[in-house]
């Protein structure tokens, strides 16, 4: 049964880790919510538990392609965001990300919308900076493998606030740091998830380099309060808006903490480290804690130990399911 008072939320990438996430916590907040997604990277079953929600819809839809809906509010995630990923097809990433944003701030325009982009750290590339504030305006390869992914973000942000200056549309853009938490692929690729499934399996945990590069990872539920209080603060709000955790840790500790919190006996190995791999990575989140009165407050070994227990949840399934 509709409520007058529910507002309606378009979530694009609503399939994916954060999508899915997001659209769990708006529904928590009484919105109506219309979960998009091509699932290149996400999956209907990071959502299969809303669907029986009077307040959620699902529908399979590319963003490149123009989308008629109506909505009051849009929170524009879909891009595929781990690098094996997103340099699988990389013409196909940048065009998520540009022309899905085009289509997408059209949608908000003919709606008078207020339209949230997920935005991120690379777009401060290999960054000289450190920590990254968000006018640091970054050092990115613009012919690398990363630059389908770096760029594409880069030109979304362009639109958004060519869009804001031109159309008068309410923009909020959050870069968001590393994040990680359950519902990220085991086949991902990303640091957290391949640490994590590589020790609960007993394989070899892959560092890439000498393990000394650094990033600063964040909870998923930290991240989504920070996603709405961006979205619900004042107008002039624009961001861009840094939202991570601090703390910042090289890879090698990473790889060092889920062991001893798996309690595995995998040992490290070293791969070549892929080229344009950023060195090190720590947002400067004063604008968020200023503006939206924002921090994280999970800690990595905390979060961490939700992700494990996640993964072996998932792990378990895994290995009842060819014998059903
Ligand atoms: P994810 O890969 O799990 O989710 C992305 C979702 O977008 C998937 O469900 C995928 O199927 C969908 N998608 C991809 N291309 C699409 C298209 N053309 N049309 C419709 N749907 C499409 O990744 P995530 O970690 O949940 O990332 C979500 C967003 O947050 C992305 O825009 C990403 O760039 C951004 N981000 C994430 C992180 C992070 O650490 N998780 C960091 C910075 C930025
Ligand atoms: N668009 C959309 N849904 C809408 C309105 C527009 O997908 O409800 C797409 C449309 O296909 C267009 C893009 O958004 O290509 C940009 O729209 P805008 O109105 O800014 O530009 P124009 O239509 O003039 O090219
Ligand atoms: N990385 C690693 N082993 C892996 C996956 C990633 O050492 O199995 C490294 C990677 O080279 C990078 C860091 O971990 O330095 C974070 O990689 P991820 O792909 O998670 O994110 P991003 O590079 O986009 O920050």
């Amino acid at each position: 049964m509709k409520t007058f008072a529910s507002k309606r939320v378009l979530v694009t990438g609503g399939a994916g880790f954060l999508g899915s996430h997001l659209c769990e916590r708006l529904l928590a907040d009484g919105c109506e919510v219309l979960c998009v997604d091509n699932y290149f990277t996400g999956t209907r079953d990071n959502v299969v538990h809303l669907l029986s929600h009077p307040r959620f819809e699902l529908m399979r839809h590319d963003v490149t392609f123009p989308l008629y809906v109506e909505v009051d509010e849009i929170y524009n995630l879909a891009c595929p965001a781990s690098p094996v990923h997103y340099q699988h097809d990389p013409v196909q990433t940048t065009k998520t990300s540009v022309h899905g944003a085009i289509n997408m701030l059209g949608l908000a325009k003919r709606l008078n919308a207020r339209i949230f982009q997920a935005s991120t750290s690379e777009v401060y590339g290999d960054p000289e900076v450190h920590p990254q504030p968000e006018d640091y305006r970054g050092n990115v390869n613009p012919i690398g493998p990363r630059a389908c992914y770096d760029e594409g973000k880069r030109c979304a942000e362009t639109l958004f606030f060519d869009y804001h200056r031109h159309c008068g549309l309410s923009i909020k853009v959050a870069r968001i740091f590393n994040t990680y938490g359950p519902r990220m692929h085991p086949n991902d690729g990303r640091v957290v998830s391949n640490f994590i499934v590589q020790a609960l399996e007993g394989k070899p945990i892959t560092i890439y380099g000498d393990g000394s590069q650094t990033r600063s990872f964040c909870y998923v539920d930290d991240l989504i309060e920070g996603f709405v209080r961006l979205m619900n603060s004042p107008a002039d709000i624009t961001g861009p808006i840094n939202l991570g955790n601090p703390g910042e840790f090289t890879i090698l500790e990473l790889a060092e903490a889920v062991i001893r919190l798996t309690g595995s006996k995998s040992k490290i190995v070293h791969h070549p480290l892929p080229q344009d791999d950023p060195k090190q990575r720590q947002p400067d989140i004063t604008r968020a804690k200023t503006l939206l009165d924002w921090k994280p407050t999970i800690p990595l070994e905390e979060g961490l130990r939700r992700t494990i227990a996640y993964f072996e949840m998932q792990l378990d399934r895994q290995k009842v399911r060819p014998a059903e």
